[in-house]
């Protein structure tokens, strides 16, 4: 693998030379040879949030941070096909060696492409998210439903015959869609689950030359193990899925200790919040209604429950509109109902 990406590396040295001796302007020539896979906003002085353009499915957000001597990168995308571009799109930042990965959680689009940082990096995670990584977490409802080849393939279906029936620009959009979606699932088959080596249970603290970052886990929220990536002199914190400007996804979560978890989250000295979805946040009060729609999506579920609905006429009734996070695939709510009646009759 170290032999590919020096391969890379040499490859794209080779294009710049080619670049500056024809000198027309480099990012023309950037995007004639391939188009960048990802943006980098320099949220502080070498920390950079790191985004898909939709050239592939990289499934979640990352964090690079360039340190005296190396990089440490958050989350690993949702496949070892994506992690391989962010590895290749890092070089643009930076010639530093990335020596860590931290993982915020175990679910598949933030930890699949693990297993391309090898070779001497270190891969730290909460103690749970190495458990989970350990065991089978493929065939789990999260993935199948959402991530795996069958789930995947109705959609790249609906795309296709999308596209039969397109002109024009929306063809164009729709070809390049479809052919970002063929690439993802073909990239399924690669996955290794890869798990932390170097674990935490409450916090650890890392000093990167000048650099203090430090891991918490502040509680079960989004899953067991959700840790969040805290820069106290950047007053920076990377949330993961612990908050981002959305729904969270709760079919492995614990809703009401969430609640608590998120209060955690706001006592932290942040100016910027990284999440895992979506863009920067700067207002923390966002977190306010991150916990208004948990603390409304719980007391529904709990009618629902006391009155003996099942999960799915439970679905029925559910309102989260006036929470503006849009009403998300209904097979996904209705698996966080069943989450939470598990959670209501005792179960962990
Ligand atoms: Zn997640």
């Amino acid at each position: 693998m170290l032999a590919k990406r020096l391969l890379l590396m040499g490859l794209m040295a080779l294009a710049l030379i080619v670049a500056c001796a024809t000198a027309p302007p480099e990012e023309e020539t950037t995007s004639a040879a391939k188009p960048a896979t990802h943006t980098f906003e320099e949220v502080a002085p070498g920390v950079y949030f790191a985004q898909g353009t939709g050239e592939v499915n990289v499934g979640s957000n990352s964090m690079v941070v360039v340190n005296d001597e190396d990089v440490l990168v958050v989350d690993s995308h949702i496949t070892p096909d994506a992690a391989r571009e962010l590895v290749v799109a890092i070089t643009r930042i930076t010639d530093k060696p990335i020596k860590t990965l931290v993982n915020t959680h175990f679910h598949y689009d933030h930890a699949n492409g693990n297993q391309v940082f090898g070779d001497g990096i270190e891969i730290i995670g909460h103690e749970y998210t190495r458990q989970k990584l350990l065991t089978d977490v493929l065939s789990e409802p999260t993935y199948v439903l959402q991530g795996s080849v069958e789930a995947l393939t109705p959609r790249l279906e609906a795309m296709e015959a999308q596209l039969a029936a397109a002109e024009g620009d929306a063809r164009t959009d729709l070809e390049k869609s479809v052919a970002v979606m063929r690439r993802h699932i073909s990239a399924q088959s690669e996955v290794v689950l890869t798990a932390p080596q170097r674990t935490l249970t409450d916090s650890l603290t890392l000093e990167k030359g000048s650099r203090t970052i430090e891991l918490h886990f502040l509680g079960r929220g989004h899953t067991a193990g959700d840790v969040v990536i805290y820069m106290p002199a950047e007053k920076v914190i990377y949330t993961g899925d612990l908050f981002y400007d959305g729904a969270p996804y709760l079919a492995d979560g614990f809703p009401l200790e969430f609640i608590e978890t998120l209060d955690k989250l706001k006592e932290f000295d942040a100016e910027l919040i990284l999440g895992g979805h979506g863009g920067v946040t700067r207002d923390k009060l966002r977190i306010d209604a991150r916990q208004e729609y948990l603390r409304d999506f719980w007391a529904q579920a709990k009618t629902s429950h006391d009155a003996g609905l099942s999960s799915a006429d439970a679905f029925a009734k559910l309102d989260l509109e006036k929470h503006g996070f849009g009403s998300g695939r209904p097979a996904i709510r209705q698996l966080e109902i069943e989450r939470m009646y598990h959670l209501m009759d005792g179960g962990e």
